[in-house]
């Protein structure tokens, strides 16, 4: 847990439970967190780490009665002078804090009995807007439990047996039974020895201590397709953590940033640009460059353009990720009007001005219809 936090925050709050809240309580509504907070889920929130820190610490002090009973009395200052601390700091990612409270693979229920599956991995990858146009392969590293190779996964070390489970006679599973005001109800629990395996080795391997998995961190090329939008997430099936033997390997998924571009506003697979344009050429028109994600293209200026008028450049905008029109490049005319004119300049202009009659200054829009439009536009 991160020591910048100086007042922990209460942990029947953090839980949202009452003060009286029975240890079943306790339990459901930390999963119930749990499972808000998972990568899957949560990729996008990098707040979301240090909130299911929070909560397991929370679950970790409430769901054991005598730390409960510590809390209810002293609070945290009194847990922590009877020599408690949160122990989260080894994990490297809130996929491990799920395997180490879960037992690996999902928080959603418990885990069958056999060999766990792995669990899906997250990461997050940037790109620029151009990369995002064309398409491009990008490195992504991340830490991954991988199969350990001294031993192939089984854990033990090499040459030395593997024998049966004496916990649960090789079965993998347990009955644990629980006595309840009706009766007596018998579930069928992991056994923790073998981990649902039923076998153990005789002497556990060197490099992994008999798990069959460790970290490593991992490498991989991602494909990103043309046309991706910022905060897409790309799923690499079976590219997460190694299951344990014999169980399948989880997702990566690979969150796609779009680094922002200052020549470019996006809005779906349109691209907006602005076009700075010297007032007495937006009165006369010209051809100007705009700036493109390839480089500049011609835009038409016809005469008479009025400050904010858009100028489309069909096909010019980003590709469609799935199949589907190109985007267009929208250019949006902003009319530059000089300063600090020299004293030919002005006199040049005072004399256009006296020129000027009603016929010029006429509009087919007004100024305020224009302007309910670009808001308009603006709120779309
Ligand atoms: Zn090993
Ligand atoms: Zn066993």
């Amino acid at each position: 847990m991160s020591q910048t936090s100086s007042t922990p925050r209460d942990p029947y709050d953090v839980l949202g439970v009452q003060r009286d809240a029975s240890e079943q309580d306790v339990k459901k509504a930390f999963r119930r967190l749990a499972r808000e907070l998972h990568p899957d889920v949560n990729a996008h929130d990098p707040g979301a780490e240090e909130k299911f820190k929070e909560a397991a610490e929370a679950y970790e002090i409430l769901s054991d009665p005598e730390r409960r009973a510590t809390y209810d009395r002293y609070g945290h200052e009194g847990l922590r002078s009877g020599g408690y601390a949160p122990n989260f700091d080894g994990f490297g990612s809130i996929g491990d804090l799920f395997d180490a409270f879960f037992g690996g693979g999902s928080p959603f229920g418990g885990r069958a009995a056999g060999p766990a599956a792995g669990g899906d991995a997250a990461v997050a990858v940037a790109v620029d807007l151009l990369q995002a146009a064309r398409g491009a392969t990008v490195e992504v590293s991340f830490e991954a439990v991988e199969r350990c190779e001294h031993c192939r996964g089984n854990g033990a070390e090499p040459g030395t047996p593997i024998e049966t489970c004496s916990r649960c006679g090789g079965a993998g599973q347990l009955q644990s039974v629980t006595r309840t005001p009706f009766g007596q109800m018998v579930r069928t629990v992991t056994c923790e020895e073998c981990h649902g395996d039923g076998r153990v080795p005789s002497q556990p391997c060197r490099d992994c201590r008999g798990r069959g998995r460790r970290a490593v961190k991992r490498t991989l090329s991602v494909d990103v397709p043309a046309g991706i939008s910022d905060g897409q997430r790309i799923r690499l099936s079976g590219r997460g953590h190694a299951g344990e033997a014999g169980a399948p390997d989880g997702d990566l998924y690979v969150l796609v940033r779009v680094r922002e571009d200052r020549r470019f506003v996006r809005e779906g697979d349109d691209l907006i640009t602005a076009l700075d344009v010297p007032a007495p050429l937006a009165a006369v028109g010209a051809t100007l460059q705009a700036p493109t994600l390839e480089g500049t293209a011609a835009v038409e200026i016809p005469p008479g353009t009025q400050p904010g008028e858009v100028i489309t450049l069909r096909g010019q905008g980003m590709p469609a990720l799935r199949r589907g029109r190109q985007g267009d490049l929208r250019v949006v005319v902003n009319v530059v009007i000089p300063r600090r004119l020299t004293a030919e300049q002005r006199e040049l202009l005072v004399r256009l001005n006296e020129t000027l009659t009603e016929e010029n200054m006429r509009l087919e829009e007004s100024v305020f219809a224009r302007l309910r439009r670009a808001l308009r536009s603006q709120a779309a």
